[in-house]
């Protein structure tokens, strides 16, 4: 399994707020966070895209605003992750200019990442920063996110991170190196799981609680996120940040859980929107769209004869070719107003009509799920 990470090709790697942050003083780990970069650099090097989800906001600010130790109000907490994000930030800044790398900073709420809408525009910023090169280091948005509508701890987010990047592996580095068959201060016998696949009844009674101070999540929030991952085809792997180079680490063989999906990121999107999305309405292709759509192509404006239906931006239509019958499923770039007033128009001409310059594909060929081949479509 270790060869897993040097074969990926986009990584999500989430860093726990206690191998950041001493837990004693509340400083900055910055040895640690060096090492850390290397290893990215090296991921860099190779061709790797990388990105980080980061904590260590709370714990970085809650020192430079003189809060006591111990549990904090949600005001304080918000207060304390407003000062230490700019230091974090900052951190991750320098540590990665040292390799000329640059560095994108994301915040995030439970919003972006579950209404559909937001989601494609996070994801399609993320996509734009990956493809020129910058490293995005996110976090969650923690100064406006209240208890309700907030994840609370990186695991979960950064496995929608790593859902909404369609990466190949997630990493979660803290304090412990992998899923236990029991807890391992109190049992002898619990041993480490080297893999896992599926998340079972027996593999969420494993997790037990919260094991670190500084950081929100534990265990369970380390299955929540594999089962995130595994969904999402993303391999995910849990694994000791308590050493420096633990990237290097792990590829060297160093002991971790990995968690295996039985898809990969694409197919397993392509489920998700050809399976679990209720259509909102269809638009019908033209034959010369048909043939594109055959070739892999992406769906434009122009090759679009009818709209139906009632959707926004981002929501799951139906794709029709020129004979009626149903190809497949796709999330729309455009709400339907918009759609039918681009549609036939070239992508150029978009800005011209619409007034601003929205995306040239109406549905892009990563967001389309054809459940039969358009070349095998009468008349294609
Ligand atoms: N977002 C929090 C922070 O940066 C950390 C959440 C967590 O510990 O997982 O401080």
């Amino acid at each position: 399994m270790s060869s897993r990470l040097a074969e990926a090709q986009r990584i999500v790697i989430k860093i726990g707020s206690a191998l950041l942050v001493d837990q004693e003083s509340g400083a900055l780990r910055r040895p640690w966070l060096d090492a850390m970069a290397d290893d990215i650099a090296a991921c860099r090097a190779r061709g790797q895209e990388v990105v980080v989800v980061s904590s260590g906001a709370i714990a970085l600010g809650r020192r430079q605003l003189g809060l006591a130790p111990g549990p904090l109000r949600l005001e304080e907490s918000q207060a304390a992750a407003a000062t230490g994000q700019i230091r974090l930030a900052h951190a991750w800044q320098g540590a990665l200019a040292r390799h000329d790398l640059t560095v994108a900073q994301i915040l995030l709420t439970l919003d972006d990442t579950e209404s559909r809408r937001r989601y494609l525009n996070a994801r399609s910023t993320l996509g734009t920063l990956l493809r020129l090169g910058a490293v995005p280091v996110i976090n969650e948005n923690d100064t406006v996110a209240t208890s309700e509508i907030r994840y609370g701890d990186n695991d979960r987010l950064a496995a929608r991170v790593a859902e909404m990047a369609s990466a190949d592996v997630l990493v979660l580095l803290s304090d412990v190196d992998g899923l236990y068959t029991a807890d391992p201060g109190r049992d002898p016998n619990a041993r480490r799981l080297e893999t896992v696949h599926g998340i079972t009844a027996e593999i969420e009674a494993m997790a037990g609680a919260p094991l670190s101070a500084v950081g929100s999540g534990g265990m369970t929030t380390k299955i929540a996120a594999a089962r995130v991952a595994l969904a999402a085809g993303c391999h995910m792997a849990i694994a000791s940040g308590r050493i420096d180079h633990p990237l290097a680490a792990v590829e060297a063989g160093a002991g971790c859980t990995w968690f295996v999906p039985n898809a990969t990121p694409r197919t397993a999107r392509k489920l998700w929107i050809g399976g679990t999305l209720k259509p909102l309405g269809s638009v019908t292709v033209d034959h010369g769209a048909l043939k594109a759509l055959a070739r892999g192509s992406s769906l434009l404006p122009a090759g679009i004869i009818a709209i139906e239906g009632q959707f926004e931006r981002g929501d799951a239509v139906l794709l029709r070719g020129p004979d009626g019958v149903e190809l497949g499923r796709g999330l729309i770039a455009y709400s339907t107003d918009d759609a039918r007033l681009i549609m036939g128009h070239r992508s150029q001409d978009i800005e011209r009509i619409l007034g601003y310059r929205g995306r040239d594909e109406m549905i892009h060929r990563d967001d389309m799920a054809l459940n039969r081949n358009p070349a095998d479509a009468p008349d294609a």
